[in-house]
């Protein structure tokens, strides 16, 4: 199961502009409930809408412009057959689904759901799907070449005293009866792999960052409750790391959003505005100065893969290539 590679011509009339995800998590059963809104611009006629999902979620409805749509689900893929012509322009279509997505094998290059605790028996979910694309847990054209113009809003539902995190800025908390729904928005465009979010008992350790362009960013740590005391070191090490990137790649990309970072049991990843970290707070000493490969590197994604994105996996190099050049610069 992967991501990308060469364009289905279904999918290639298909410009996405936002998804709107809005999904309640059982943790208990491991589950997850809801649905996803996709808009997006048709360029020609078809008979024939296609998105890729994940064949273990079961989709129970599907409607296009709020009409019912007849579709059926193959492989990993589903086929939303009409009732009618789907005419060139905007569309939105709504499809709710649910079930037990994949499990991760060997997070984060193996991805999918990671279901664990922390120390104290808390639930501690992480999502990863580099690779595997976001299929794994939502309906989507799971490509590199096309990410959403304007952005992404989840809606997350987690049982009450648990946190999530995600991508962009939080919009409300929401409390009812023993459920808590989280609203992320992102107005930049985003990679699919990064349109995820991260369940824990989380400590939120703000900051602050001035960019080298002036301009002031929140520094966001969701860090587990039991590891508190190690946040202020990490925000320092974060901030001194903005600026080295600054300095030779121009200014961090998502000013009007955050600096995020979110404990994760897993080595990190790049997700956008939200970069999961899972070192366990050791350094190594580069110059007589703390520093971490799993910080920096993954940081260094916001320019090298968030920022400049590859439209194929094969040109994957580039922002690799440049990243892992960047902690050369260091
Ligand atoms: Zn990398």
């Amino acid at each position: 199961m992967t991501s990308g590679g060469k364009l289905n011509p279904l999918q290639a009339i298909m410009d996405i502009r936002h998804y709107t995800l809005a999904l309640d998590v059982d943790i208990e059963q491991q589950q997850i409930n809801g649905y996803t809104s996709i808009d997006l611009l048709l360029s020609q006629a078809t008979d024939t809408l296609l998105f890729d999902l994940v064949h273990l979620l079961t989709v129970k409805k599907i409607t296009v412009n709020k009409k019912d749509a007849a579709f059926f689900q193959k492989d990993d893929h589903i086929f939303i057959t009409g009732p009618k012509i789907f005419q060139p322009g905007k569309q939105t279509v709504k499809i709710e689904y649910g079930g037990q997505p994949p499990v991760a094998v060997k997070p984060p290059w193996k991805g999918g759901f990671t279901w664990t605790k922390d120390q104290h028996g808390n639930p501690w979910v992480v999502i990863n799907c580099q690779l595997e694309g976001a299929k794994v847990y939502f309906p989507c054209k799971d490509h590199p070449s096309d990410e959403p113009n304007e952005g992404a809003d989840l809606l997350i539902t987690v049982p009450n005293g648990l946190t999530v995190a995600g991508p962009g800025l939080l919009q409300g908390v929401t409390k009812k009866k023993n459920k808590t729904t989280f609203h992320w928005k992102t107005n930049y465009t985003i990679s699919n792999y990064c349109i995820l979010f991260d369940i824990a008992k989380y400590k939120v350790v703000n900051s602050e960052y001035t960019t080298i362009e002036g301009n002031n960013v929140p520094v966001m740590f969701y860090v587990l409750e039991e590891d508190t005391a190690y946040a202020a070191h990490v925000i320092e090490l974060r901030k001194r790391d903005t600026r080295i990137l600054e300095k030779y790649f121009g200014e961090y990309p998502w000013i009007k959003e955050k600096i995020g970072i979110a404990q994760v049991p897993n080595p990190g990843m790049e997700h956008q505005t939200m970069i999961t970290y899972g070192d366990r707070f050791t350094y190594k000493k580069v110059n007589g100065q703390d520093y971490s490969d799993n910080l920096f590197h993954e940081f260094g994604h916001e320019w090298w893969a968030n920022k400049v994105t590859n439209k194929d996996w094969a040109h994957m190099w580039i922002q690799e290539g440049i990243n892992t050049y960047a902690e050369g610069l260091f």
